[in-house]
């Protein structure tokens, strides 16, 4: 038998299981073994009656007590009820039809009864337990299963298989020493037939390490296998005479991002650098930074973004900074006619422009360069990696930056954007007030308008944020409308009130934001397109409705928005959700500002998977490690896998041959070890 073998072949399978296995993303013997269980159920240490929890079911072990009395209740409707004795107390137990059941009951015979314990102060009971052979006193898997092919028949598969083999073991024996890792098959046999809860958490650690080890290291080989040389140099020649460009000096977080890109982009090599920083530390002139630097060298810069009103952002930004430099920026986006397009194309294969920022039209569409240096992209989490390298190949292996506000925990950023080295802006500039956040309902959402107005009478900006998750949904669409129609007529009259959604023209939202932007628009009811990048310093109050429609980081995404300037600003929150959940959730927004705990503790609340998106990252998926509970043994793995490609860096050891090919195929290219 061999890993690769389909599981048809396996004695007891046959073609009409295997369909069944296949459903389950089960095809080859080795996918077999790997499908782990999702629970279990312990049998292994049986409780005694009064240690039972009242709250969920657990397993008891007691003898049969008392003849079972059959009761018939309607025509194929048969009751059995019998005690049953722990050595302590009685427990009466019922089971409906069973009869098959029943009739192994013998008077004095000990079992196992699986279930929930109901007490009350003069009775014990259990309803319809599971009933085992004192025989089966162990842990018991349950497989993700589907409709024919239980956890009983998957298990019963697995065991066929590993009586006959067992896989070799990719990981070497020194490396299981060193970090007390027990082998493949005591693991495999510990996951699938674990005889205590010990044995099957060694059985886990070992798999969960296995498995966080090869996405490290696959990772890390990646890393290195990115191409060694650039004719692409970027100085800091222009650094100073940027400087004195910009309106403020750089933080200190900042000039410490724009040098370490500048050294990379300096030393012959492509930079592939992720340079991550919370929603205002100023990212944006970090990157102005580098186009500026790079079309004084004579190279070009494309920027990109995630929205067309987010680009148009930066485009204004650009423009305002370059006014006397002769360094000349364009913007390329889907709402750009035609003919202008092809104009603008033209003139950026003929190097006229030496900074371009646009959506992922730029990308789509047959954009060319005649000197491609440098490749940003903004708020990178809206990328998937695809795009990301889609973009390289528009140059002659051009430097690459990536910008990111914080919503993802640093675990998460290592996986996410293993194969980037890592700058943090980790402060804000100085100034900033932190933005104080509130929690409120409806009854008294006039009281909130009331302190809307009063800012706006003070001459400041605010956003009202009306939930739109999709922003396809139609209903929610004309409840924005509704809701900016209505309080433009009441609540708001007298004031400049806009609307911004994404179902706007390009040229609509432009005018919108222009007009905020001016201060013209005091206040803004919006959807979430403003969730992204959207910068107003004068704007310092936001109040978004039905809040708990909001994940942790999106929250944190839109309350980004205010807190740029001068002035303290203002956050509340409003719904009228009384669930304890829900509560807890908006509460700890109010608790903090900070991005990084925000991405924690939103990881935590909806796990790392829904977090990723579905395999949108581009990496392996992970079949048994929980990254919100392994971060000791993410780390151990981290380090092991360093080890490794210190001591073996093309994995060309013998001991090291099976662990090569596992972590190409899992990465499905054996290419990236550079043969093959
Ligand atoms: P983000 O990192 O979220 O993209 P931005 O680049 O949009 O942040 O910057 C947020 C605001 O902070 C902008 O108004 C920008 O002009 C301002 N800003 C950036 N750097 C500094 C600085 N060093 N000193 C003062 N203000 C700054
Ligand atoms: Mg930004």
């Amino acid at each position: 038998m061999r890993s690769d073998d389909n599981i048809r072949y396996i004695k007891g399978v046959g073609e009409k299981r295997a369909e069944l296995f296949y459903q389950l993303g089960v095809e080859s013997v080795g996918a077999l073994l790997r499908h782990y269980p999702r629970g279990y159920i312990d049998r292994s240490h049986p409780l005694k009656l009064r240690e039972a929890p009242f709250d969920r079911p657990c397993c008891i072990k007691a003898k049969v007590f008392s003849e079972v009395r059959e009761i018939y209740v309607r025509h194929k409707m048969v009751i059995y009820k019998f005690f049953a004795n722990d050595g302590e107390e009685n427990v009466e137990i019922t089971l409906f039809n069973q009869k098959w059941v029943a009739e192994k009951l013998e008077f004095g015979k000990e079992f196992l009864f699986y279930g929930l314990v109901n007490r009350t102060l003069l009775s014990c009971e259990m309803s319809a337990p599971e009933i085992y052979d004192v025989s089966e006193q162990n842990v018991c898997p349950i497989y993700p299963q589907t409709a024919g092919l239980n956890s009983k028949a998957i298990s019963k598969v697995i065991k066929t298989v590993l009586e006959q083999y067992i896989p070799l073991d990719p990981l070497p024996e020194a490396l299981r020493q060193k970090y007390g890792l027990v082998s493949l098959k005591e693991a495999l046999f510990g996951i699938h037939f674990p005889t205590s809860m010990k044995q099957l958490e060694n059985a886990r650690r070992r798999l969960v390490f296995e498995e966080l080890f090869f996405l490290q290291t696959g990772i890390l080989f990646q890393k290195s296998s990115r191409s060694s040389y650039t004719p692409v140099r970027i100085t800091d020649r222009a650094l100073d005479e940027f400087k004195s460009l910009l309106p403020f000096n750089l933080t200190e977080a900042q000039a410490l991002a724009v040098n370490e890109c500048l050294k990379d982009m300096n030393s012959g090599r492509p930079m592939s650098r992720l340079v991550q920083g919370d929603v205002g530390s100023g990212k944006t002139a970090v990157a102005a930074a580098l186009a500026f630097c790079a079309a004084r060298d004579g190279w070009q810069t494309v920027i990109m973004a995630p929205t067309e009103v987010l680009a148009g952002q930066h485009f204004k930004t650009f423009q305002n900074l370059l006014q006397n430099s002769g360094i000349k920026a364009v913007l390329l986006t889907g709402s750009v006619t035609k003919a202008n397009k092809a104009r603008i194309k033209e003139a950026v294969l003929n190097g006229e422009y030496d900074i371009v920022i646009g959506t992922h039209a730029v990308l789509q569409e047959d954009v060319r360069f005649k000197r491609l240096g440098l490749i940003v992209t903004d708020e990178q989490h809206r990328f998937g990696v695809e795009q990301r390298t889609s973009l390289t190949s528009k140059g002659n292996e051009p430097h690459m930056l990536v910008m990111s506000a914080t919503p993802i925990p640093r675990t998460m950023s290592l996986i996410f954007y293993g194969d980037l080295d890592i700058s943090i802006i980790g402060t804000l500039p100085k100034g900033r007030q932190p933005i104080k956040t509130y929690l409120i309902d409806s009854s008294i959402r006039k009281r909130s308008y009331n302190y809307i107005r009063d800012h706006l009478d003070q001459g400041r900006q605010g956003y009202i944020v009306c939930p739109m998750v999709e922003e396809s949904e139609t209903t929610d669409l004309a409840s924005a409308v509704k809701y900016y129609e209505d309080i433009k007529e009441n609540d708001f009259k007298g004031y400049s009130v806009g609307l911004l959604h994404g179902k706007m023209k390009p040229k609509e939202k432009d005018a919108v934001m222009k007009a905020f932007a001016s201060g013209e628009i005091q206040l803004l009811v919006s959807t979430t397109v403003i969730e992204v990048g959207i910068d107003v310093p004068n704007a310092v109050i936001m109040l978004i409705e039905n809040a708990e429609r909001f994940g942790l980081s999106q929250l944190h995404q839109l309350r980004g928005r205010i807190g740029r300037g001068e002035h303290a600003s203002t956050c509340i929150l409003l719904s009228d959700r009384k669930g304890n959940e829900t509560r807890q959730r908006l509460k700890f927004m109010c608790s903090t500002t900070d991005g990084f705990k925000v991405a924690d503790e939103d990881l935590r609340l909806r796990g790392p998977g829904d977090f990723l998106g579905k395999r949108q990252h581009g990496l392996p998926e992970l079949k048994i490690a929980d990254l919100s509970e392994d971060m000791e043994l993410f780390r151990a793995a981290g380090n092991a896998a360093k080890e490794l490609y210190s001591t073996d860096p093309h994995l060309r050891k013998p001991e090291n041959e099976c662990l090569r090919q596992e972590i190409a195929t899992l990465f499905k290219t054996a290419k990236m070890y550079g043969y093959n």
